[in-house]
């Protein structure tokens, strides 16, 4: 028996592997109450907006600071802590 169920798939910023949905972190850009973006950890994966997707390991999580590839996608100003909510993500699933 063949399952015909769509399995959602997303591109890893740091490694650039297809992998599904459930497997990545998924980063959002909002606006603070001031107007300006920023990047936000959604763990849900249900908030509107554009969205990075990282997987729950080190080794992407690194390729993305060094590069802030989330800043570059998103076009939002450079945070560490939206990096450091990833990795607490990453630990906590270890
Ligand atoms: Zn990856």
């Amino acid at each position: 028996m063949t399952k015909a169920k769509h399995i959602p798939k997303r591109t890893c910023a740091g490694c650039n592997q297809k992998r599904e949905k459930k497997d990545l972190i998924r980063v959002v850009r909002m606006y603070t109450k001031e107007g300006s973006r920023a990047a936000l950890i959604d763990l849900k994966g249900k908030m509107q907006g554009r969205g990075v997707y990282v997987c729950r390991k080190h080794e992407c999580l690194k390729r993305l600071r060094k590069g802030k590839r989330i800043e570059r996608k998103l076009r939002v100003p450079y945070n560490n802590t939206v990096y450091d909510q990833i990795k607490e993500e990453i630990l906590k699933h270890e």
